[in-house]
């Protein structure tokens, strides 16, 4: 007879951050494990986390426990949580998040993923999650979820460019959610392969206005603010609508590039190296979190002529309250708008939609002026011919 509990699936959950989930759930399905996918953060989980943190830790950690407590409440049997060494706190949240779960009396398991040890970090993981040994299954599973991965953050750009420019409100969304289902519907290479000609049709199918004036705006600032969209109030959604095409520079997918993909695979310079170059004559050497990269960003958006740049950080964030203070001294070179958003769990939803609309006006009325301006020169040369 057959033992239930040896058949039963492990249960396993991983905080939101953005689309990850679809990444995280194809791996933990290969081996063997199953997702335990909860509710997408909201006012909910950001109450249960700030209740149980402590008063002054950044925003994201509140929200990841949060997640953990509605997942754990869900029925999940493990918890996982991405952990790395480094300067700022995200070092410290998995021995507090574990800490505060345990005082709260919770009893499901905490894993943990060593973000910064590559391949062999994930590989680890799987081998812990599974209870297995069982090396193809492992490869497998990373090699789908950095492909789910990219896929996902791919179909984030196609997303940007439709909704700027759709012709119907909430067309551009409608879209991309069945992409997203499709998505989630393949965990292998090929499958893989089709999905991605199968959301490129689907998007293919907004019907957008391709004369709209359209201004470019990158975001920047700490990895989890700008790649999740409760935390960051939807803020390319509120974009989109007023046709401004939204540009990541922090990016799971560029992450992966500089930290888990080996080298060998690597194709053209990757996010850590331009920060690493461009950002040398403000910020010499890595402060911890995303900073040195958020000053980079800024000195990449201006070489590309972009309309403007936002900078978007969590209140009481180290490294990003230093790339803040980096940002006046690169106004000497760098001939970009900046707006700095700072967030966190009192931040009200009017007076933040004002400053976005007051920026888009900014840039409008600045890239106008531009075009009147070249188009002057550009008579004046054509009369002194
Ligand atoms: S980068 Fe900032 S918000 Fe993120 S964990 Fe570090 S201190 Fe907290």
């Amino acid at each position: 007879m057959t033992n239930k509990n040896s058949t039963k699936k492990r249960k396993i959950s991983f905080p939101h951050m953005g689309t990850i989930s679809y990444a995280w759930s194809a791996a933990l399905r290969i081996i063997g494990c199953e997702p335990y996918v909860e509710p997408y953060t909201s006012k909910k989980a950001l109450s249960l986390g700030t209740k149980h943190a402590p008063e002054a830790i950044c925003l994201p950690y509140k929200l990841i426990l949060g997640n953990f407590i509605e997942a754990i409440e869900g029925g999940t049997d493990y918890v996982a949580m991405i952990t790395s060494p480094g300067c700022c706190r995200l070092g410290e949240y998995g021995k507090c998040i574990a800490n505060a779960l345990a005082d709260l009396g919770y009893e499901a398991n905490y894993l943990e993923l060593q973000l910064y040890d590559g391949i062999k970090g994930m590989y680890n993981f799987l081998k812990e999650a599974s209870g297995k040994n069982a090396p193809f299954l492992f490869l497998r599973a990373i090699f789908i979820a950095i492909l789910k991965v990219f896929l996902l953050d791919n179909l984030e750009t196609k997303l940007s460019y439709y909704r700027a420019r759709e012709t119907k409100a909430g067309d551009a969304e409608k879209h991309y959610k069945n992409s997203l289902k499709i998505i989630d519907s393949y965990d292998t290479i090929l499958g893989l392969k089709k999905a991605s000609k199968l959301v490129n049709n689907e998007m293919q199918k907004v019907e957008i206005n391709p004369k709209k004036e359209i201004l470019h705006v990158d975001i920047t600032g700490e990895i989890y603010l700008v790649n999740d969209e409760f935390s960051n109030q939807n803020i390319e959604k509120e974009l989109g609508r007023m046709g401004v095409q939204v540009r990541r520079s922090l990016t799971v997918s560029s992450f992966l590039k500089d930290a888990i993909i080996p080298k060998i695979f690597r194709k053209g310079e990757t996010h850590l190296q331009r920060a690493n170059r461009l950002a040398k004559p403000y910020l010499m050497r890595d402060i911890g979190g995303d900073a040195l990269e958020c000053v980079s960003d800024v000195a990449y958006a201006n070489e590309r002529g972009i309309d403007g740049i936002i900078h978007i950080s969590p209140f009481t964030c180290m490294p990003e309250i230093m790339s803040q203070n980096i940002f006046p001294a690169m106004r000497e070179d760098c001939d970009i708008p900046i707006l700095p958003l700072i967030m966190d769990e009192q931040t009200g939803r009017a007076g933040y939609i004002t400053r976005i609309e007051a920026f888009v006006d900014l840039m409008r009325r600045r890239k106008r002026k531009k075009v009147v301006e070249n188009r002057k020169s550009t008579q004046k040369e054509t009369a002194q011919i």
